[in-house]
């Protein structure tokens, strides 16, 4: 299980519930510790650098042959 600290903002993993008393590694809080669910934001940040990286990889395949277009149009060639 996922916890960031409500007061620290410092993320940890923890056992399952009902383990003992949960406190922040970093400020020793007990209170507000909210379980994080879902994809890690770690992987979040991932996931949309990889579709960045596709969006700028497909975009500029189509720029770059525009420009090559354009510029074959543009520069007499011979
Ligand atoms: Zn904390």
């Amino acid at each position: 299980m996922h916890y960031v600290c409500a007061k620290c903002h410092q993320e940890f993993s923890a056992g399952s519930e009902g383990e003992g008393e949960l406190s922040c590694p970093r400020c020793k809080a007990q209170a507000g510790l909210e379980p994080v669910h879902g994809v890690p934001v770690a992987m979040k940040v991932f996931g949309m650098l990889l579709a960045a990286v596709v969006v700028l990889a497909l975009g500029g395949g189509v720029v770059g042959r525009l420009m090559g277009l354009i510029l074959m149009g543009l520069i007499p060639m011979g």
